[in-house]
């Protein structure tokens, strides 16, 4: 796409080149647009594979996570990332693959601290900066993956607060608190009705 625009940008005005060059840029952003939307439609079915190997694997809640999205793309080392990664879209599109599945979505609340705190002894590292990938407990000295901590506290809230919270209905989309304090607000998408 790049080297399309960049093709684009040195012909003249007006010429057959031009509008050739033009077609050649319009090509590739189609293409790439497929990609893209291809990469998230096999990323968004596998989360909501059903048909796993045995029971335990058939998942009956996925838990996302309500990043601030439009703040973060402000953020110029992080706005190409995150644009390339379409996460408006990939939301929708696990939104109503879970639903046609009867799968519940739990939307953690965006200023859940979930890459700085420690998901096992619950101490919060105030001085983790974007970039570090590892880090080490301040109270205990573990150490620990940055993806990997969040996606443990994230699934907490799927097996710790879910019961509690899955019999409400919630259409209206308001945050639903599981009433345990210092625990986080979670938002419930879509509700099976059995
Ligand atoms: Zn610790």
């Amino acid at each position: 796409m790049r080297r399309a625009q960049r093709r684009l940008s040195r012909r003249h005005k007006g010429s057959k080149n031009r509008e050739k060059a033009q077609r050649q840029l319009a090509t590739a952003h189609y293409r790439v647009a497929n990609i893209r939307r291809d990469a998230l439609h096999k990323a968004t079915a596998t989360l909501v594979q059903t048909k796993a190997k045995s029971a335990e694997q058939v998942p009956t809640v996925v838990v996302i996570e309500d990043l601030h999205v439009t703040g973060m793309v402000k953020n110029r080392r992080l706005a190409r990332a995150i644009s390339d990664a379409g996460f408006g879209e990939f939301r929708r599109q696990l939104t109503y693959k879970a639903a046609q599945r009867g799968i519940d979505i739990v939307v953690a609340d965006r200023f859940y601290p979930s890459s700085k705190t420690f998901h096992a002894c619950g101490a919060v590292n105030h001085d983790l900066t974007l970039d570090q990938r590892e880090w080490e407990c301040p109270t205990c000295g573990a150490a620990l993956d940055r993806d990997l901590n969040a996606a443990q506290n994230l699934a907490a809230l799927a097996t710790n607060n879910v019961p509690s919270v899955r019999r409400e209905r919630n259409a209206c989309g308001d945050s639903v608190s599981p009433g345990m304090t210092g625990q986080p607000s979670v938002k419930q998408e879509s509700i099976t009705m059995l």
